[in-house]
């Protein structure tokens, strides 16, 4: 019996000292002080005077230039490359000749389009109304540095596989980067704070659009964008293999062609928050045939929903709890 207890009593006290070492105590060492801030070309962390290291992560933010490394805004060093802008890029002044916006590709043979800061001396500050409309050279764009606009239609139906949104750029208009088919992600900065109709729409790849935590007023939930406040779904990522998915608690508004021209989707369940379904928020989903619905079909008829929104859908009915509509 007091062997027993004897063993117990060693195992507890050798089970306290593991969990005080893992905390860092005094036993046997010393209390790590992690107070210096240090890097190297990837990464920083915090070090204790004994070498250990806590808090590791890579570094981020900043943006380069043609002449900079980004700074990381937690460390303060340098790191990545500095970017290369496009050359050869065709230009237009505009009227009041303060900035130029970009044109069209003109000379460039790149993959890779960095928008220059620059032009002639002037800021280069919009990406004009089709300027890399159905362009098929183009594989990874990044739009930053002084541009605020990229109007309407600039890449629409291009090649583009991935674009980065910089800050600066406050707002993409309509039909921007529709039916870019090989569109995988795409990265929102916190700046932008408008989104034009069928921006993103039609982009059957695309599975990934990030938004910047910072961003006022979209958020990225799974892949897919919304409202920051959850309540509108702007766009549905095409690409995700899913076949059935289930709008997220919150949701009252389905927005323009959010799910336009899903081929994988094969199953919808609403929100019980749903309240309006937009114009061809459903078009052309031609392998959705089931609508859920997690409420009555009393409910259901209180849905205002738009004309066209499941225009050539696979949608005949909507199921409801009570029955189909
Ligand atoms: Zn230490
Ligand atoms: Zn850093």
């Amino acid at each position: 019996m007091m062997r027993k207890i004897f063993n117990a009593l060693l195992l507890l006290a050798v089970a306290v000292c593991f969990a005080l070492t893992a905390v860092g105590c005094n036993c046997g060492g010393h209390q790590h002080d992690f107070k210096t801030l240090k890097s190297d070309g990837t990464f920083h962390w915090q070090e204790c005077s004994c070498g250990e290291r806590d808090g590791q992560e890579a570094h981020k933010g900043g943006v380069p230039t043609d002449v900079k490394k980004a700074v990381c805004e937690v460390c303060g060093v340098e790191y990545g490359n500095v970017v290369v802008f496009a050359e050869g890029l065709d230009y237009q002044l505009s009227s009041d000749e303060s900035y130029y916006l970009v044109s069209g590709i003109g000379s460039f043979e790149g993959k890779e389009l960095v928008v220059p800061a620059e032009h002639g001396g002037k800021p280069v500050k919009r990406i004009a109304k089709g300027a890399f409309a159905e362009c098929d050279k183009l594989k990874n764009v990044i739009i930053a540095f002084n541009v605020e606009i990229v109007e309407e239609q600039a890449f629409v139906s291009s090649s583009i596989e991935s674009l980065i949104i910089g800050n600066g750029v406050k707002a993409i208009e309509k039909e921007a980067f529709r039916e870019c088919n090989k569109l995988i992600s795409a990265e929102i900065s916190s700046s932008v704070n408008s989104l034009g109709s069928y921006a993103f729409m039609s982009c059957d790849m695309l599975s990934d659009i990030e938004v910047s935590k910072d961003n006022q007023l979209f958020k990225s939930v799974n892949g897919s964008l919304f409202s920051k406040d959850g309540s509108v779904l702007i766009q549905y990522s095409l690409g995700k293999s899913e076949e059935h998915f289930t709008i997220p608690e919150g949701v009252a508004t389905i927005g323009v062609a959010a799910f336009a021209d899903s081929v994988k989707l094969k199953k919808v369940t609403l929100s019980k928050e749903i309240s309006s379904v937009c114009a061809l928020a459903f078009a052309d989903c031609k392998n959705l045939t089931v609508l859920e619905y997690p409420k009555t079909k009393a409910d259901w008829a209180t849905v205002k929903t738009d004309v066209n929104w499941n225009y050539r859908s696979g949608i005949t009915e909507t199921t409801c709890q009570d029955g189909n509509v």
